[in-house]
């Protein structure tokens, strides 16, 4: 690893917003000096706010000192010029999610940043390839894939991009630890690992919503097996209008009249969340506690009759399996691509960024513990009643399934290594 690594002193962000606040955040906390820029005046002003009351909130509840606050405020400086960035030694960009805009900013860091400062780009959905295509050093250029909030979460998800160095990479991975944070590296695909195997997920639980199965029960179902919340709960937090606008933007998405319908559907009427105190679920003002709303309800069933959807029993084992194999196979089909190197990184992205139960060790290691044998008929018969559309077996479960074998089996063999 390059000396630089451990040098690490000033880090540039890019874009005062929700994410490059919280990013800010956990690297003033670190004790690392930041320069936060944004076009904005207004958003830096907002941003600084935010950190500030974080910090006051940290000292109220006894976490840090007034002091140990007032020298992390003491840390960060505003800017709303690129230029500002000339001395830092890594720059985290977080602007708004759209290729050109990131392209435009890199190309101006290319010419202002010291030829030996680390780039990354905090995309979630965007090529990372195409991000460094726009400077002459793409490899400098890593994604550093933060969750939201970025001062809590802990996950990161190092994007490697094909002409991403390992230096870049090693570098991203020690900046990620010297902020008190878990680093996975994961490949250039889109949703990289987690948000790509989300998708298979979160279309379960849409699918069942118009097979008449209520949200609230479905989220129960998925609390009791452990995940931290459910689908539809966390759809609620995070904004249902963020997965919206992504999907506007996705060339492949299936043709299925059925795919995310219910949470188009309930953005396309106002219903964004817990920031519109209406989503999948109602809030009362200033309140995240959920309450079922019959409006939703009746919204779903409307949407159910008239794409000929009939409403079907599904039990609580059925839920489990149709939200927790299609992330196994998911994950599987993952691995085979190389977007992640092991099934224990997928297992830590799970555990770490969308509360998948610890003591379950993770979705492959679920897999692994419970049999692939019953992976790959569970998906068999899933295939049966719902089509082979969206259940077809990724090929390394066949496999492995026919081999008695598991994941962790197959992945120390690679590796030349024994099993965990
Ligand atoms: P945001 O809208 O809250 O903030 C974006 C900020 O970028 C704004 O303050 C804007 O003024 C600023 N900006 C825009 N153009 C700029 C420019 N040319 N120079 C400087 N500043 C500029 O957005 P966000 O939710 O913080 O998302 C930022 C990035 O993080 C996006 O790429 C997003 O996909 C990614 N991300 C978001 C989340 C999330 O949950 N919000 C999670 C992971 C990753």
């Amino acid at each position: 690893m390059s000396e630089r690594t451990a040098d690490v002193k000033r880090v540039g962000v890019i874009g005062a917003g929700t994410m490059g606040a919280g990013i800010a955040m956990s690297c003033i906390a670190s004790g690392l000096d930041v320069t936060l820029v944004d076009s904005q005046t207004a958003a830096l002003d907002r941003g600084l706010r935010r950190i500030r009351d974080a910090l006051d909130a940290s000292v109220h509840k006894g976490r840090i000192t007034a002091e140990a606050s007032a020298a992390a405020q003491a840390r960060v400086a505003l800017a709303s010029d690129i230029a500002a960035l000339a001395t830092a030694d890594v720059v985290i960009e977080a602007v708004f999610e759209n290729l050109q805009l990131k392209q435009a900013v890199f190309r101006e860091l290319d010419a202002k940043c010291r030829a030996d400062t680390l780039l990354a780009t905090n995309t979630s959905t965007l090529d990372v390839a195409a991000i460094a295509s726009a400077t002459a050093r793409p490899q400098d250029v890593v994604g550093m894939h933060f969750f939201s909030p970025a001062n809590i979460m802990r996950l990161v998800e190092i994007v490697r991009a094909p002409k991403s160095s390992p230096v870049s990479v090693a570098r991203a991975l020690a900046l990620t630890q010297r902020i008190g944070k878990i680093g996975v590296v994961v490949g250039n695909g889109f949703g990289f690992v987690g948000n790509r195997m989300l998708y298979a997920y979160g279309r379960e639980n849409q699918l069942m919503l118009l097979e008449g199965v209520a949200a609230a029960r479905i989220d129960a179902v998925l609390e009791d097996f452990g995940m931290a919340m459910g689908p539809n709960a966390v759809g609620d937090l995070a904004g249902l209008d963020v997965g919206y606008r992504v999907r506007r933007e996705r060339k492949d998405l299936p043709d299925d009249p059925r795919y995310f319908r219910v949470a188009d559907l309930l953005v396309e009427s106002g219903r964004l969340g817990q920031k519109s105190g209406r989503g999948m679920y109602r809030y009362e003002a200033g309140s995240r506690v959920r309450h079922t709303d019959p409006e939703v309800d009746v919204l779903i069933r409307a949407e159910a009759q008239r794409l000929n959807i009939a409403p079907r029993e599904v039990s609580a084992a059925q839920i489990i399996e149709r939200c927790i194999y299609a992330l196994i196979n998911e994950g599987a089909a993952i691995l085979t691509d190389g977007i992640a190197d092991s099934p224990l990184d997928i297992d830590v992205i799970w555990c770490n960024g969308y509360g998948f139960p610890r003591a379950r060790g993770g979705p492959m290691a679920y897999a692994d513990a419970i049999g692939l044998g019953v992976v790959h008929e569970g998906i068999r018969r899933l295939a049966v009643e719902h089509g082979a559309r969206y259940w077809s077996a990724a090929p390394l479960i066949a496999e492995l399934a026919a081999q008695k074998s598991t994941f962790a089996a197959w992945h120390a063999a690679r590796a030349g290594h024994s099993a965990r």
